[in-house]
């Protein structure tokens, strides 16, 4: 069995070769795979072959310079989502926002720090792969649900970013605030007017407003109680932009359902900081009341485990497989059915049975990760896709399952109840959907075959017990 190299991919982009060297050396071989390039163009080429997961970019450099190469890399759709520290000599927030309007997602002063650098590095290749997985899930989702109502829900092609809506009559100040939001995960839309920001927000999805309060026709105040009015549109978050600090108005636009307030001029960082938490506010709002999201729940949910449902497990792993092909990563697929069911059926009765795929739903949502994506696959069968997962973490996964069903006392009576796990992996062992499915069917069988109660992967067994 071949190792599955599921090591992220670093690019280091310097023009003095020693700095490329010292940095380099920081990151350890054994969890990053690193290449270098010495000026912005050579970068460019680099990122189209060497696909990295994350770019540590000099911003001094003669010829294409970090901010010109980073506006190029976010603005291409191939290469947008690649996370990029910019390294810089220079303290101080205009190099920051100047790298922001770039698009950047972090800085790094010189000297770099190697704890710095690796803690940052490993939290913006995580956050990616949360965001890839958002995308896999939210085109699945779109692929099971299209007969839900869609009236007045989530446009589906924006599900995962939160939208902000700049309402402003002043064409430079809704410039400045957009490019004041730059390099956040936000769609940015513009209305001009009060009249125009009801009726987009009656129909498109926005979470939050940045609303000035002196418009022309209506007022940012009657804006806001008709937006709060009404059903649809009162989980908007509405921050009132204004030059007036004077608290007579502030407690009017309270009154009327302001979730905050900025004044003019608006600070970079607060504004920042303020949309953020707002947008989290207005997602745990969502989900305490959003209908749609119980209809697409029930779409793609298993009742009885509350796992994933098979149909959404093979939109699932279709465009995890195709990711993994684009991305060249590596995915693991585990099949685990239940040993001797029938006979426990038969023993202690159906119901009994179904209480036992119940727990069983709940023991594999405790011990699977994040991002892995566990599916009741059919009748005592259950199916996880493993993202950028390599052999020895699937095995570690699956052992630990098994173990755990192993020494649940689901019966207090009989013996313990036992699973059987197959593995394969994709592309080293499983050449494509249909091949990955029947390689950790067939590894299944074997676990079955050698005696049950054991995980197997398919070009290699192991042995537990
Ligand atoms: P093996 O160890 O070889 O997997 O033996 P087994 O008895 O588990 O295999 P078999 O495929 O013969 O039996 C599967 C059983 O699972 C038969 C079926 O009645 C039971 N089953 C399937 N879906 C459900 C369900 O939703 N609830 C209950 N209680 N039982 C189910
Ligand atoms: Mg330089
Ligand atoms: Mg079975
Ligand atoms: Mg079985």
């Amino acid at each position: 069995m071949v190792k599955t190299n599921s090591k992220s991919k670093i690019l280091v982009v310097d023009d003095e070769p020693l700095n490329v060297k010292l940095l380099a050396a920081m990151i350890p071989s054994e969890q990053y795979e690193t290449a270098s390039a010495f000026s912005g163009d050579e970068a460019l080429k680099i990122v189209r072959d060497f696909r990295p997961d994350l770019i540590l970019l000099d911003i001094m450099m003669p010829g294409l310079n970090g901010y010109d190469l980073t506006r190029i890399l976010k603005s291409n759709t191939e290469s947008c989502d690649i996370p990029i520290v910019l390294i810089t000599a220079f303290r101080g927030s205009e190099y920051e926002i100047k790298g922001l309007e770039a698009g950047a997602d972090e800085f790094l002063n010189k000297p770099v720090n190697k704890t710095e650098l690796l803690t940052r590095a490993k939290s913006l290749i995580r956050l990616r792969q949360y965001k890839e997985q958002i995308k896999s899930r939210t085109c699945s989702i779109n692929s099971v649900t299209s007969n839900i109502d869609e009236k007045n829900c989530i446009d589906n092609a924006e599900l995962n970013l939160p939208t902000i809506l700049i309402v402003e009559d002043n064409k430079i100040d809704a410039k400045l605030l957009q490019r004041y939001l730059h390099g956040e995960p936000y769609q940015i839309k513009f209305a001009s007017d009060g009249e125009n920001a009801i009726s987009r927000s009656q129909q498109e999805r926005i979470d939050v407003i940045l609303l000035d309060l002196l418009l022309p026709g209506k007022s940012g105040f009657e804006v806001c109680s008709a937006l709060k009015e009404k059903e649809n549109t009162q989980n908007i978050q509405i921050v009132a932009i204004t030059g007036l600090s004077d608290l007579e108005s502030k407690l009017k636009g309270i009154e009327l359902g302001v979730d905050d307030y900025l004044i003019k001029p608006v600070n970079m960082h607060i504004l920042r900081t303020r949309v953020k938490s707002l947008v989290k506010k207005k997602a745990l709002l969502d989900r305490l009341c959003d209908k749609y999201e119980m209809a697409v729940h029930s779409a793609i949910t298993d009742k009885l485990t509350g796992l994933y449902n098979r149909r959404y497990f093979d939109h699932f792993l279709d465009f995890e497989i195709k990711r993994a092909s684009r991305q060249k990563a590596s995915l693991a697929l585990l099949m685990m059915d239940i040993d001797n069911f029938k006979l426990i059926n038969d023993t202690l009765g159906h119901l009994f049975g179904d209480k036992i795929l119940n727990k069983l739903g709940e023991i594999i949502k405790s011990i699977i990760r994040e991002t892995d994506l566990a599916a009741r696959y059919g009748g005592e069968e259950f199916s996880i896709v493993m993202s950028n997962t390599g052999f020895e973490e699937a095995a570690d996964i699956a052992e630990r399952l098994r173990k755990a069903i192993n020494q649940y006392n689901f019966d207090v009576t009989k013996r313990p109840t036992t699973v059987s796990i197959g593995i394969a992996l994709y592309p080293s062992d499983s050449t494509s959907l249909q091949d990955l499915l029947s390689n950790a069917d067939r590894a299944l069988y074997r676990a079955k075959h050698e005696g049950k109660n054991r995980v197997c992967v398919y070009s290699n067994p192991i042995m537990p017990n």
